[in-house]
């Protein structure tokens, strides 16, 4: 229970979902965990209260990763509450299926703003605060980046990139002692992918008959690979898109 030990991760959009899960294995590891949301500070503080109620150590910041500003509070707070970081994790995302016709500046510019621009802020301020002892950071990405969907343009678009981000960082960061790596989760239950409509769908039934492990992933499915990625175990795994996702094979 302690491949974490002592180690400070910052975790963007842990108020819920997939977030929320990582923060709470990576406590359950020893990990002392910013808890980051944008807007939902009574979902970030639940989370932050399970995990001190089981001994954990956390802090919810609020900040919208699209905006530079916030971003460098989240991590002078970090730096105000413990002083270093080691772990990054950019989970933060927004999924806005719509058919081509319907995409705009506006919905384009908000999945790039947060899902993209959004980690470049981050990983540009983790950085700094790794230092020389370096670190690890690990993307959230989508398994929409190698197997795009129907309406799913732009929001396969931001996962690719941030795919490529992890893999031309990683060649970037050679000599700093950084990892960094994505995962590619199938579909997961979510408050997100509930609200989007996923769950109970057609779509998720199809996905599901197409899945060799026949399931929907949960949060934890996630977040225990995440915490692998994150910890010594994986120490020689870098700019690698690992899929998490029962096998998905069709679509
Ligand atoms: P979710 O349930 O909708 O939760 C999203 C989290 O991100 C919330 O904590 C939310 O905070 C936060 N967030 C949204 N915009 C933000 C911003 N601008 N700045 C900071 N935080 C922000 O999402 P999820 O389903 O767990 O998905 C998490 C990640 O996994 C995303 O990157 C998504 O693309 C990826 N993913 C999900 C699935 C899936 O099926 N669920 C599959 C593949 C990949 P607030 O609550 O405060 O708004």
């Amino acid at each position: 229970m302690d491949k974490l030990k002592n180690k400070v991760a910052v975790i963007t959009g842990a108020s819920k979902g997939i977030g929320a899960s990582i923060a709470k294995y990576f406590a359950a590891e020893g990990a002392k965990v910013v808890v980051n949301y944008a807007s939902s500070r009574e979902d970030a503080d639940k989370v932050v209260h399970e995990i001190t109620t089981h001994g954990g150590t956390a802090i919810a910041v609020q900040g919208d990763v699209s905006k530079q500003e916030d971003v460098i509070r989240l991590f002078d707070e970090a730096q105000n509450a413990f002083g270093a970081l080691d772990i990054l994790v950019n989970n933060a995302g927004i999924y806005n299926y719509e058919p081509i016709e319907q995409v705009s500046a506006e919905t384009f510019h908000q999945q790039f703003n947060i899902n993209v621009l959004g980690s470049i802020f981050t990983i540009q301020s983790a950085v700094k605060m790794f230092g020389e002892k370096g670190g690890n950071i690990i993307n959230i990405s989508s398994g929409a980046s190698n197997t795009p969907l129907p309406t799913g343009s732009v929001y396969s678009a931001t996962k690719s990139a941030l795919d490529a981000i992890t893999i031309a960082l990683s060649k970037e960061f050679a000599g700093k002692n950084i990892r960094i790596n994505s995962i590619l989760p199938g579909v997961v239950e979510t408050e997100g992918s509930h609200s989007a409509g996923f769950i109970g769908s057609e779509f998720e039934a199809k996905l599901i008959s197409t899945t060799p492990l026949g399931r929907t992933g949960q949060p934890e499915d996630i977040a225990k690979a995440v915490v692998f990625l994150a910890s010594d175990d994986a120490a020689w795994i870098n700019g690698e898109k690992i899929s998490v996702s029962g096998g998905i094979y069709g679509l």
